[in-house]
């Protein structure tokens, strides 16, 4: 593993502990991401020492779940967990255990989700401690639970969507009985929390590696469980696979999610991410594109005020990428697509969202009595500004008076 001031971190923790005749161990996922190359996110550390006694060891550490074992501990600019060796049981509403008792090394890791994130690495003298046989089904990439599967599914439902999340990420094969103990639990799915559901569903989406990870989905029967209402046809799930891959490698999560939703109506897409809790502007966002994208396909109709105020939007990149990736995905024409950014790209930066030539100020000066009427005649003024039909404020002032005699 690189020399990160992650890992300086981690194992100047180790070493206070072990000084303190403690274990110390790096745990669980950054061990499997050490042996397959990749950086781990965090490095976590698993020891025999109670929270009490980590709390004493540091100077500066916040306990998170002391009850549960884990205590933050900063060292330097680091902030790492290190939590006491657990055994958990008694499971409550199928995704927390209600009970902890800390125990050895062993045990901690049968507690763990699958066999590839149950390992130890001891820091000092560089060796992998490996329980589950973890370092085989890394080997053989494979997602296989720890223990009996569908007891593990039970305790916990949230690990079948991780064991999808997983697979997809690193390109490995659900181990059969897992899998078939996750295509069992499957509607278990609907039980836990719509966020936590939110947030795998997130990473799994935001990965290169997404259709794979929908195909996951749809293969252990989880496709059907994600959201209150929300069903699919094979067809439409396929068509999402095959827009999900002609998507580029980077997408943000209401990119991917609305390449997947595209069947649905843009309000009942955005109710959709309503009820996984997704932020309100990711929600917002996703209703957005899938309403723009078909006037973005039918471009040729647009005038230039509405390239322009698409154009200023944030969220155009997305709008651009998820009209490639529905023609691609249909096998259609791409000319849509390089139509769309080349009218984007003539415009000039200043004249994209330039300020208005009248204002509401001007509106009440020509005696416009507040009303529908006000925010109207803004807005088509403003058209015709930015469809370079009018150019100084004589001709805003004139086109508004004009407006307003027509209406009386
Ligand atoms: P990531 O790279 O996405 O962070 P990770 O394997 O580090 O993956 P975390 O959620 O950070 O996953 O959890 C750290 C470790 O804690 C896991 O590797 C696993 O050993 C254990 N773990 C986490 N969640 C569960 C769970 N729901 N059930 C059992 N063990 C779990
Ligand atoms: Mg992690």
């Amino acid at each position: 593993m690189q020399q990160t001031p992650q890992r300086r971190a981690a194992e100047q923790i180790a070493s206070v502990l072990r000084k303190a005749g403690h274990v110390a161990l790096f745990a669980g996922g950054c061990v499997r991401d050490m042996l397959m190359g990749r950086s781990p996110k965090d490095i976590d550390i698993a020891t025999d020492a109670p929270p009490a006694r980590v709390v004493r060891l540091f100077r500066r550490t916040r306990k998170v779940g002391a009850k549960f074992g884990v205590v933050m501990v900063r060292v330097a600019d680091c902030e790492l967990e290190v939590a006491t060796f657990r055994t958990e049981s008694d499971y409550a509403d199928h995704r927390r255990p209600r009970k902890v008792v800390f125990s050895t090394a062993e045990a901690d890791a049968q507690r763990r989700d699958f066999t590839i994130n149950g390992m130890f690495y001891d820091p000092v003298a560089d060796n992998v401690i490996d329980y589950v046989g973890g370092r085989a089904d890394l080997d053989a990439g494979l997602i296989r639970a720890i223990g009996e599967a569908d007891r593990r599914f039970d305790e916990d439902h949230l690990r079948m969507l991780r064991a999808v999340r997983f697979a997809a990420r690193f390109e490995f094969k659900i181990e059969e009985r897992t899998h078939e103990a996750i295509r069992r639990n499957a509607p278990g799915i609907r039980t836990i929390s719509a966020e936590r559901v939110r947030m795998e569903i997130e990473q799994i989406l935001t990965d290169v590696n997404r259709r794979r990870g929908w195909e996951l989905l749809r293969r252990a029967g989880l496709s059907a469980h994600l959201a209150e209402g929300l069903t699919w046809t094979d067809a439409q799930a396929d068509a999402g696979a095959r827009r999900l891959d002609a998507l580029p490698e980077t997408a943000s999560f209401p990119l991917a999610l609305a390449a997947l939703l595209r069947a649905e109506a843009p309000p009942d897409a955005r109710r959709v991410c309503t009820r996984l809790r997704c932020s309100s502007a990711h929600a917002a966002a996703v209703e957005w594109l899938l309403a723009q994208l078909p006037r973005v396909t039918a471009s040729a109709d647009l005038e230039l005020a509405d390239i322009k105020l698409l154009a200023a939007d944030p969220r155009f990149a997305d709008l651009t990428a998820l009209l490639r990736a529905d023609l691609d995905s249909q096998g259609l024409s791409p000319e849509p697509h390089a139509h769309l950014l080349d009218r984007a790209r003539r415009i000039v930066p200043s004249q994209l969202s330039p300020p208005p030539l009248l204002t509401g100020e001007d509106l009440v000066a020509l005696n416009v009595p507040a009303g529908p009427q006000y925010g109207k005649i803004l807005a088509q003024v403003y058209r015709a500004q930015l469809n370079d039909r009018i150019s100084d404020r004589e001709a805003a002032l004139a086109m508004a008076r004009n407006l307003l005699e027509e209406k009386e």
